[in-house]
C-alpha cells in the first residue's frame, strides 16, 4: 500500500488492501488479499463495551449485518477509486443498489426524473415501486437540449441518469445534466456501470450519487452479483441508513470474488475496449448493419461526448440490422453464433449477444438522434476476452446463415 497519489491502473491493484485486513495484530508480514471473514456474530469484550456501543463505520465490529473485513476491503476499494466519495454501500446487486438509493433520498411528495434511456428494471423501480412509497417519476429525454430543463417542477428533488444509455449506448451529456440539477437543489444519481469510475468518474463530472453493477466489469467473470453506490457526505449517510432499514448485505465469499475481480478490471476493460472496436469497426462495413451503436468507434453516435468525457470504454455495444430483415433472420444470426453465449447481463471474461427492441422501455425516443434505424432490430453484443478475429470469424458467420433461409 502507498499513500502517494497513483493512476487508476495503480488503485485497482492496491485499493482495499489495509494492513489490518491482510495481517495479524502484532504479527510480521502480510497476506495478499483480505481473507474471507464468515462471521453473524461479532464479540464484544466486556458488557461496557457492549454498551458503549460501536461507530456505525466501516472498520468497527458490530453484527455481521454491517459486514466484516472483506467487505470493507471490497467498499473500501471502490471508494479509492471513485474520486469525491466518501464512502460506498455494499448490495446484493444492482438493482438493489439502485432501488434503495432512490427510497434513501425520495420521500412521499417528491418527484424523480429518469432517463429515458434507463435500464428497463430501472425505469420499473421508478415508474412503478416507487409509486408505493408516494413517489412520482416522469422519463425525460436525455439528448433533447431542454429535455431536463422543462421536466423539473418543483416537486423534483432526484433525477435518475445513465450514460451510455441501456440497450442503444446514447452518450449524454452528464455534465450539463448534472449542473443542472445541481443549480435547481436537485441530486443527480447515475447509474455508471458501463463506464466504472476508471472510464468515468461520474463525481468529479457533477453526479452526486455513482452506482454501479458489481454483477458487470468489477466481477468480470459472470459468477458473482453485488452492486455498489458511492457519494460523498452526507448522501452516503443517507444511503447507508436506508441500506441498514432494509437489511442490505453482501456475503463475505461474494466480496471476497468482486475484489478478485476488480484487481484484473483495467486491463478486461481495455483488452475488450479494443477488440470490441474492431468487431464494430467491421460490422460497420456490412450491408446486413444499419447502424452500430458503439460510442468508441469513430463516426458512431454519441462519439464525439464520449471522447470529450470519457477515459476508457468497455465491450458493450450494439448494432442494428439493415431494412428487409426480420425477426426470424436475426434469430438464424444469433442461433449461429459458436462463441457468444446468448443471455442477459454482461462484463464477463466470455462474449454474449442479446436481441432487443427498445420501443417499449425508451417511450421518448427509441433510438439516437441521426442514424439509420433499419429494420428496427437491435442486437446487443458483451464483447469478452476472445480473440477479435475468432469473433468476427463467427459473427461472419451468422451474418451469412442469416441470409440463408
Ligand atoms: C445489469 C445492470 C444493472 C443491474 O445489475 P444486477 O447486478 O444485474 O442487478 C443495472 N444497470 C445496468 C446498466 C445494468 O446493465
Amino acid at each position: 500500500m502507498t499513500d502517494k497519489p497513483t493512476k487508476p491502473a495503480t488503485r485497482v491493484v492496491e485499493a482495499g488492501r489495509k494492513r489490518e485486513w491482510t495481517s495479524v495484530p502484532g504479527g510480521k508480514g502480510a497476506v495478499v488479499n483480505p481473507p474471507v471473514w464468515r462471521a453473524s456474530t461479532h464479540l464484544y469484550e466486556d458488557i461496557a463495551d457492549l454498551a458503549g456501543g460501536r461507530p456505525n463505520e466501516d472498520g468497527h465490529f458490530y453484527y455481521g449485518r454491517r459486514g466484516g473485513p472483506t467487505q470493507w476491503a471490497l467498499a473500501d476499494a471502490l471508494t479509492s477509486l471513485e474520486p469525491g466519495a466518501d464512502g460506498t454501500e455494499l448490495f446484493p446487486s444492482g438493482v438493489a443498489a439502485i432501488a434503495c438509493t432512490l427510497l434513501a433520498v425520495l420521500r412521499p411528495g417528491d418527484e424523480l426524473l429518469v432517463t429515458d434511456n434507463a435500464y428497463e428494471p430501472t425505469r420499473n423501480i421508478a415508474l412503478s415501486m416507487l409509486r408505493q412509497f408516494g413517489i412520482t417519476a416522469r422519463p425525460f429525454d436525455p439528448l433533447a437540449p431542454d429535455g431536463l430543463a422543462n421536466a423539473i417542477t418543483d416537486a423534483t428533488k432526484a433525477v435518475m441518469l445513465e450514460s451510455p444509455g441501456s440497450l442503444t449506448l446514447e452518450v449524454c451529456d452528464i455534465p450539463a445534466l448534472a449542473s443542472l440539477a445541481r443549480e435547481r437543489g436537485i441530486l443527480s444519481i447515475i447509474d455508471n456501470t458501463w463506464a466504472t469510475p476508471l472510464g468515468f468518474p461520474a463525481l468529479t463530472h457533477g453526479c452526486d450519487v455513482s452506482v454501479m453493477s458489481l454483477t458487470k466489469h468489477v466481477g468480470g467473470h459472470s459468477d458473482v452479483m453485488m452492486g455498489s453506490a458511492s457519494a460523498a457526505k452526507p448522501v452516503i449517510n443517507r444511503i447507508r441508513r436506508q441500506a441498514q432499514f432494509m437489511g442490505q448485505v453482501v456475503s463475505p465469499d461474494d466480496a471476497s470474488l468482486a475484489l478478485r475481480g476488480l484487481r484484473s478490471m483495467q486491463v478486461r476493460l481495455e483488452r475488450s475496449t479494443q477488440t470490441a472496436l474492431d468487431v464494430a469497426r467491421w460490422l460497420d462495413e456490412r450491408p446486413e448493419v444499419s447502424a452500430v451503436l458503439c460510442p468508441m468507434l469513430p463516426g458512431a453516435p454519441g462519439h464525439d461526448l464520449w471522447q470529450r468525457d470519457f477515459s476508457g470504454g468497455c465491450g458493450l455495444f450494439s448494432f442494428v440490422l439493415s431494412d428487409g430483415l426480420d425477426v426470424d433472420a436475426r434469430a438464424r444470426l444469433i442461433d449461429a453464433l459458436d462463441l457468444f453465449g446468448i443471455g442477459f447481463s454482461w462484463g464477463g471474461f466470455e462474449s454474449l449477444a442479446i436481441p432487443f427492441d427498445p420501443a417499449p422501455v425508451h417511450t421518448l425516443r427509441p433510438w439516437p438522434p441521426g442514424i439509420d434505424t433499419g429494420s428496427g432490430l437491435g442486437v446487443r453484443l458483451s464483447i469478452g476476452l476472445e480473440d477479435a478475429e475468432d469473433l468476427i470469424a463467427d459473427l461472419a458467420g451468422g451474418l451469412d446463415a442469416m441470409g440463408a433461409k
